[in-house]
């Protein structure tokens, strides 16, 4: 279906045109012309399938009539960059149109924000302990609210969110849409929407699957080898935007001061940062200022940045889920994408449950020149792939990062047109 055929607001469809929409995602296939109605919707699909204009795009139709000053819609989101990136999209589709839009997460000073909801606002973009604040502390008006959107539902849920917000949902009006969208829906999840929503429409886009574009490597080591073996692979290996995942905080800080001194352009995004310096990670990473992010999982939900060429697990994620949510990031609008697991023999049994999640076992590799020592086991699995790694085209020696950028658009654009056979 085309937005052209939807009757929308002119001024939308305005916005809609700026950003290059023109056909409906599966996703927004199945919701707009139902959340237009003024139905409720309870939307299971990931991110990358076009859920935010998803909700945005009805939401901005029912506000391009009566505008009454106070705040009307309200979207609720697990983490701040998610929050921003709602609010980026939602800013550039009513880019033609009078409503006004505001962020409020914690990280950054409350005063601006209470000056700006006392000047009205249309559309609060909010996650949910700042909100809280705001209500507790009366600084915000959520009477008018006439549509909810819960974003990532499940994400809060795993964050602990879920009493605060059912605390939110308490000071908003009864009568009003709530559009519901989660990427699983474990029981927590399906309760909180039996209470909340009503008659929703209940959408799925796909199983929740790892995509297809990704391809998966193991490279197995003792710890003790880990940062040698990770600075031997990127040296060796044509990356273009890479995510680097790590279990913790301090082993985010370690990894990217490692990187730093080595000349790479890194930043690092771990919830220790103020919300200044997370926010600069990932837009300085989002325009290329950085080949590297290395991030604890708060990266791993939500963030769309495309052409990411490589993640890399340094550390094997603790669920499948959050295995299947890291290599999201990669291989996304059907471009490829490599997810690469630094594994040691702790990692055995998570290996085995992505394996059946995955339906197929991983290739087990080697880094090419890497001094293993004496190590033996689970790096010379019966699966290992040394000789496949030998003809990997991403097997280069050390190049500077436009060097190794190039390599890897070439290579990309001729796997891109091998899969496409
Ligand atoms: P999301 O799932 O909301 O993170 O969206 C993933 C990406 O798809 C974003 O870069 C959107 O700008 C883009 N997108 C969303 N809807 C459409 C559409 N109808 N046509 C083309 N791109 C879209």
């Amino acid at each position: 279906m085309q937005f052209n055929s939807l009757g929308l607001d002119d001024r939308l469809m305005k916005g809609i045109r700026s950003v290059g929409y023109e056909t409906l995602t599966p996703i927004q296939d199945k919701t707009i012309p139902i959340s237009i109605e003024g139905r409720d919707v309870l939307g299971l699909a990931q991110t990358g399938t076009g859920k935010t204009a998803a909700f945005a795009i009805p939401m901005l139709e029912k506000l391009s009539v009566g505008y009454n000053g106070k705040i009307r819609a309200l979207v609720v989101a697990p983490t701040r960059e998610l929050a921003d990136q709602i609010h980026q999209n939602i800013s550039q589709l009513s880019s033609s149109m009078k409503t006004k839009s505001i962020t409020l997460y914690g990280g950054v000073s409350k005063n601006p924000q209470d000056d700006r909801l006392a000047k009205g606002v249309d559309i609060a973009v909010a996650c949910p302990g700042r909100l809280l604040d705001h209500i507790r502390e009366s600084t915000i008006d959520l009477s008018g609210v006439d549509i909810l959107v819960l974003d990532e539902a499940d994400t809060m849920c795993d964050m602990g969110f879920l009493p605060d917000i059912r605390e939110i949902i308490k000071h908003l009006p009864k009568n009003r849409q709530t559009l519901f969208f989660a990427a699983t829906m474990p029981k927590d999840i399906r309760n909180l929407a039996k209470d909340i929503l009503n008659d929703p429409t209940e959408v799925q886009i796909g199983i929740i699957a790892p995509a297809k574009t990704v391809s998966h490597s193991l490279y197995p080591v003792t710890e003790k080898l880990k940062s040698g073996l990770f600075f031997q692979l990127i040296e060796s290996t044509a990356t273009g935007q890479v995510i680097v995942f790590t279990r913790t905080k301090h082993r985010t800080k370690k990894l990217f001061a490692d990187l730093e001194k080595r000349k790479y352009r890194a930043a690092a995004l771990q919830g220790n940062m103020s919300q200044n310096r997370r926010t600069q990670s990932i837009e300085g990473f989002r325009k290329g200022k950085f080949d590297f992010l290395v991030a604890t999982d708060i990266a791993s939900r939500g963030i769309d940045i495309p052409d990411i060429s490589h993640v890399i697990n340094y550390d094997m994620p603790n669920t499948v889920d959050a295995y299947i949510h890291r290599i999201g990031r990669t291989g996304r609008a059907e471009t490829l994408g490599q997810a690469i697991t630094i594994t040691t023999p702790d990692d055995e049994s998570m290996i085995r449950k992505i394996e059946q999640v995955l339906k197929s076992p991983i290739d087990r590799k080697k880094v090419d020149n890497f001094d293993y020592g004496n190590q033996s086991g689970s790096a010379d699995r019966k699966r290992s792939s040394n000789n496949k790694n030998r003809n990997n085209p991403f097997r280069y020696r050390r190049k500077t990062s436009d060097q190794k950028r190039k390599q890897y658009s070439s290579e990309h654009s001729k796997d891109n047109k091998s899969q496409a056979r």
